[in-house]
């Protein structure tokens, strides 16, 4: 063991290899706090070279690694497990290059992704990927997440915005494309291999990201509708007209609508009716003629009996107070505790049956529960969230988790749709993954990582 903390010692400097109290309590958990590890130790290398170079000697040592991001993750993949190092990317912070004519930026993996999107805004162009967790999220994070976020339905997830990678193997090896083309079909495009699957097959060290031209207009409303099915005819309506423009459709449900409105300080919904919610925004080059198209639409939607109600942001102002009601959620802890949160992808034509299925299989189960729904429905993406107050006894969590990704299994949807597998949703991978696909993930892991070093017991059982 101290042979091992010696030679880390060696490449990082006694600053950057810490042990027992020294190491800050935050790399033992992640945002949610739901598990708790310390490590062995925890390293900070200050280059990918470091990282190659602690990643051999952990190899030759038999040492397993946890790769630790921002640690925003929601499903506890960046704790460590018993006995294993931290290796933080944190150090790893910088962008070094931001390319015009290719539309590129490359960065450092540690570095957090609001200081990507700022570099970007600077030259007047646009990181499309954005998070509540900007701030302290890494693009290594990222990467290895394939994070989403509200834009999805415009840009894609995480995946669609990288070009080129560096990554790290479990052995020390450095694999490195920092591809800044679109078009690449030269051969097996390993950078897929590290974006997704959340540090389990490489560290990623280096990114080499897609930039997009910068909007210079935004148009934002909130809109009441009757039920599921006229959302979805919405939806389709809205991308036909609003050509390519339009970048987030999120859903409310009713449930949803009524807990921030009534319970959490300071929020006053844009409309009175309590249908379906949608937040729709538009991001385009011309704000008359953006403004013009987006009025039409939602007049003819008013026309046909599609809303009941719509509210068109006037100001920067108000556009932030619509994304504030949506973006409570962040405040679901403080006001709803016990409580628990899903991620969960449904075709989209589907996701209204399986709300409604839901709300009453819950409601059978644990009848005190409180729940609410909502999502990036343009991207198949629902949340779900599930509260019963302490005095109904302990939390039923598991019993909660067999009833929302049970019926998932039903309707062929995904336990993740945008946060990840970690350890929380090990156990539930197979409602989603066929017994061909967990075998083949199996093998290219025992392929790329046969020690199990790296990230051991994530994302596969
Ligand atoms: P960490 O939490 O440190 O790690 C996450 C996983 O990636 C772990 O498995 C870790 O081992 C691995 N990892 C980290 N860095 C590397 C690396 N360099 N190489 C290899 N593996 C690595 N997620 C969304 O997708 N959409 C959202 O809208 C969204 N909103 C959020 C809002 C809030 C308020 C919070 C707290 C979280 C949100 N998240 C969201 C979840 C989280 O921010 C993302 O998963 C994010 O991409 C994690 O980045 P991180 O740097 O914090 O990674």
């Amino acid at each position: 063991m101290s042979a091992l903390l010696d030679e880390l010692t060696r490449i990082v400097g006694a600053t950057h290899l810490l042990t027992g109290i020294d190491i800050p309590p935050q790399h033992c958990t992640d945002w949610f706090q739901t598990h708790s590890c310390e490590p062995r130790a925890l390293v900070r290398p200050g280059t990918p070279d470091e990282v190659a170079q602690v990643m051999a000697i952990c190899h030759r040592h038999d040492q397993p690694v946890t790769p630790q991001g921002g640690l925003t993750g929601l499903v506890a993949g960046a704790v460590p497990a018993q006995g294993d190092v931290a290796l933080s990317l944190t150090r790893l912070s910088g962008i070094e290059e931001l390319d015009t004519s290719a539309g590129t930026i490359t960065v450092l993996a540690g570095t957090p992704l609001q200081t990507v999107q700022e570099a970007a805004r600077a030259a007047g162009l646009l990181l499309a990927v954005d998070l509540g967790a900007r701030g302290s999220c890494q693009i290594g994070g990222n990467v290895a997440t394939n994070a989403g976020g509200n834009r999805v339905i415009r840009y894609g997830m995480f995946r669609d915005q990288v070009l080129g990678l560096e990554a790290v193997l479990a052995d020390g090896t450095v694999v490195g494309s920092l591809n800044k083309m679109l078009k690449n079909n030269a051969g097996y495009d390993l950078k897929h291999l590290f974006i997704g699957s959340e540090g389990t097959l490489g560290i990623v060290t280096r990114a080499v990201l897609r930039l997009h031209p910068m909007p210079l207009s935004c148009c934002t409303a909130w809109c009441t509708l009757p039920d599921y099915d006229t959302v979805v005819s919405f939806l389709r309506y809205a991308q036909s007209r609003l050509a390519g423009t339009l970048s987030a459709f999120e859903v409310m449900w009713p449930d949803f609508h009524e807990l921030v409105t009534t319970r959490l300080p300071d929020l006053r919904s844009p409309v009175a009716s309590n249908g379906l919610q949608v937040l729709i925004e538009v991001e385009g080059s011309d704000s008359d003629r953006d403004m013009a198209m987006f009025c039409k639409l939602l007049e003819e939607a008013l026309e046909w009996g599609w809303l009941q109600d719509a509210a068109i942001a006037q100001s920067i102002k108000e556009r932030q107070a619509f994304w504030s009601l949506r973006d409570a959620v962040s405040e679901f802890p403080l006001i709803w505790s016990p409580y628990c949160g899903y991620d969960v992808s449904v075709p989209i034509g589907a996701i209204g049956h399986f709300v409604t299925e839901l709300q009453s299989a819950l409601r059978e189960r644990f009848p005190h529960c409180e729940h609410v729904h909502f999502g990036h429905i343009g991207d198949s993406n629902l949340h779900v969230g599930v509260h019963l107050d302490r005095q109904w006894g302990l939390f039923p969590e598991a019993e909660i988790d067999d009833c929302v990704y049970g019926l998932l299994r039903n309707y062929g949807g995904s336990v993740s749709a945008e946060h990840g597998i970690g350890q929380h949703k090990k156990a539930y991978l197979g409602h989603s993954r066929t017994p061909q696909e967990l075998a083949l993930m199996h093998t290219l892991k025992h392929a790329i990582d046969p020690k199990n070093l790296l990230n051991r017991g994530k994302v596969l059982a």
